[in-house]
């Protein structure tokens, strides 16, 4: 590097020194998105070992899944809570893709996603593209389809924003028109097995909405990916 490259490299460091997304201390050369202390210390779920884990078992009785994952558990005030909001509220897409990588090495090899065949991101509010420039569980998909080998696929699920504000505004109804706001569409190859992604997962009523949605065009087996989940 030239003197001058180092120079600017220096000045680029002094003022914008890469930190860790899940506790903002200053990152060593070394490390990338997080720092080995956040890397080990994640509140990992392991939810990919335990089929009947507590997320699977939400969606008992709802909707007919292949099987529910998330990464880290939801820790509000905690590393989870700060990683969410770098992806979501400050502009750092990167942050999704860091942790995609990181489960996607976790997941790759499992019996279970040998047959997957697409990664399927839930669709977020066209308002809310527009304001934070892409989708975050897009990003999240995008770092399990490297390690993965397995495509991301966004022509298929579609999210119809005009249903959604009437959902919001008939809350007696809320669970029956939820349902309604996605529908999937054929166009595309056919699936038989798809990875269903999505950032933090509170009750599931979006992601059973996916699941019926791409059900109804034939799709058998869905296997829900979480970055977190909130108990
Ligand atoms: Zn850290």
């Amino acid at each position: 590097m030239s003197i001058v490259g180092r120079y600017l490299g220096d000045f680029g460091s002094l003022f914008f020194p890469d930190i860790c997304q899940a506790c903002g201390t200053t990152l060593s050369q070394f490390e990338n998105n997080f720092c080995i202390i956040c890397l080990h210390q994640f509140p990992f779920t392991n939810f990919h070992l335990d089929a009947d884990n507590s997320l699977a078992k939400q969606f008992w009785g709802r909707v007919n899944i292949g099987s529910a994952v998330a990464f880290l558990y939801f820790n509000k005030g905690g590393q989870v809570q700060n990683i969410m909001h770098q992806l979501k509220y400050n502009n750092q897409p990167q942050v999704g893709v860091a942790i995609g990588n990181l489960y996607g090495k976790e997941l790759k090899d499992l019996a279970l996603y040998q047959q997957v065949q697409a990664i399927i991101p839930v669709p977020l509010h066209p308002h809310k593209i527009e304001k934070r420039g892409y989708n975050q569980s897009e990003q999240f998909a995008i770092g399990l389809s490297e390690v993965m080998n397995i495509p991301v696929c966004t022509d298929i699920l579609s999210r119809n924003a005009e249903r959604e504000s009437q959902a919001k505004q008939n809350r007696s109804s809320r669970f029956d028109n939820m349902q309604k706001v996605f529908s999937a569409t054929t166009n595309t190859e056919k699936f038989e097995s798809v990875l269903l992604v999505d950032d933090t997962i509170t009750t599931g009523a979006t992601l059973e909405a996916c699941t019926m949605a791409l059900q109804e065009i034939g799709v058998k087996n869905i296997h829900i990916v979480g970055m977190a989940f909130t108990e």
